[in-house]
């Protein structure tokens, strides 16, 4: 795994929260009894960052006390750049051009707004694409006020404009960056005041986006602060703030015959080859508002065959391939268990497939709604599994395997499509019907 460190942003003044902010440094206003600070804690330890940079301005004694209770309990150490007047989000950067020291790749994160990024699967897609950035998207009601991305088919961005005028997308910075170390002091010897006006226009061509449609809520007016707190109140905790109106639909994909070529027991990462269309697909979808999941039945490792490092291996050349086109997952889940008999649609153990263990612990991890959700698979286990889980539909494609007589007879409901692309139309062509929210996004082709 790389060595990451991140640049927390949180020197801003509040001035929209105030009187709170008086009292309180905007990064430490309470939310459901804690800083709001300790969200993005939480979020950079579950993806292994254990060093972060902070800026502060205002009230910097008590964000000092703060940094310094982190430091004794861990697991992210916390130091600070003091900023007597504030610098600009790039001017921090550009005060600490030493930072990445000793790290592979810098996360640099605005921290004034709560949300439940998977930061890890965006820094998965940064660190297998090969360019030197990736900025965090999301889908913006009023572009116009936004810093506006523009991407080509690959994902990488051909375009940025702060505050367009004329906008030609609404995909909008939402304020996460990741870089590789070079990269960072490249940028941090720019000297620049601020990353939507200067930075982020200077990189256009050397950076992908990375699509984020799960919770998001910019904490900077009273009213969105109560909004929070309510939130919170009724959020999941997993590790990351899954809040439960935030809930996403996904997108289950078994993975061989569905989103790479079927071959007997795959055992090595030069056999892996993504079948057409799937990466576009897969980013159309993410871009639609779908998690995007892979869930395989992996008995090759029950059976001593291939090795959990193998497995590894072979998942991180599918990664390579989909970030080369401009996608990523959001999750990859397996069942290293060893079916008994023959029977594809009966349960053996829950995360087997057609068990819906692994769908169950995906939406608990990354906050899917399994309801909204379909699955996706080219064998009648995959068909039964979306029965299983509850969720919206099953899809059965044929690009794999496919149904023996007998699996026809189960009398399982399905939908059949050729691959993965008919089924990013189907579901957009679903969606448009039904006139989804989740679905702004461009699934068209
Ligand atoms: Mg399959």
């Amino acid at each position: 795994m790389s060595r990451t460190k991140a640049v927390i942003l949180a020197a801003g003044l509040g001035t929209r929260l105030k009187p709170l902010t008086d009292r309180v440094p905007k990064c430490l206003v309470p939310i459901g009894g804690r800083p709001l600070m300790d969200y993005w804690l939480d979020l950079l330890a579950e993806c292994g960052v254990h060093e972060a940079l902070l800026n502060t301005h205002a009230l910097a004694e008590q964000v000092r006390g703060y940094i310094e209770q982190v430091n004794r309990r861990g697991p992210v150490r916390l130091v600070e750049s003091h900023e007597p007047k504030l610098l600009g989000s790039a001017g921090t950067v550009a005060a600490n051009p030493g930072f990445a020291e000793g790290a592979d790749h810098v996360l640099i994160i605005y921290a004034d707004n709560l949300r439940d990024v998977n930061l890890r699967a965006m820094l998965e897609f940064h660190c297998w694409h090969g360019d030197p950035m990736t900025v965090l998207l999301f889908r913006a009601p009023n572009p116009r006020a936004c810093g506006i991305a523009e991407l080509d088919e690959r994902g990488r961005v051909v375009g940025f404009v702060e505050k367009p005028a004329q906008p030609r997308s609404d995909l909008a910075n939402a304020g996460v960056y990741a870089v590789d170390a070079g990269t960072y002091r490249r940028i941090a010897a720019m000297g620049r005041f601020d990353f939507g006006h200067d930075v982020l226009p200077a990189m256009v061509g050397q950076m992908r986006g990375w699509m984020w449609t799960g919770y998001h809520l910019d904490v900077g007016t009273p009213q969105a602060y109560e909004r929070a707190q309510k939130d919170v109140a009724t959020a999941v905790f997993q590790g990351c703030v899954t809040v439960a109106k935030g809930l996403r639909p996904a997108v289950f994909f078994d993975r061989d015959g569905t989103l790479i070529e079927q071959v007997h027991y795959l055992s090595e990462p030069g056999q892996v080859k993504l079948l057409p269309g799937v990466a576009e697909a897969i980013r159309q979808l993410r871009q639609g508002g779908y998690a995007c999941v892979a869930i395989t039945n992996q008995s090759a490792i029950g059976r001593g065959m291939i090795s959990e490092s193998d497995l590894q291996r072979i998942h991180a050349e599918m990664h390579r391939q989909l970030a080369a086109a401009g996608a990523g997952l959001d999750g990859v889940y397996h069942c290293p268990v060893v079916p008994r008999t023959d029977d594809r649609t009966v349960v053996e153990h829950p995360d087997r497939k057609p068990g819906p263990g692994m769908l169950l612990r995906a939406a608990r991890d990354l906050g899917l709604d399994l309801k909204a959700s379909w699955m996706v698979g080219d064998m009648i286990s995959d068909v039964a599994t979306g029965r299983n889980a509850r969720c919206r539909g099953s899809i059965l494609v044929q690009s794999g395997k496919g149904l023996s007589a007998e699996d026809r007879q189960a009398g399982l409901e399905y939908q059949t499509l050729p691959d993965v692309p008919a089924v990013a139309r189907w579901i957009w062509g679903q969606d448009r019907t039904a006139g989804r929210l989740h679905t702004a996004g461009s699934v068209d082709r």
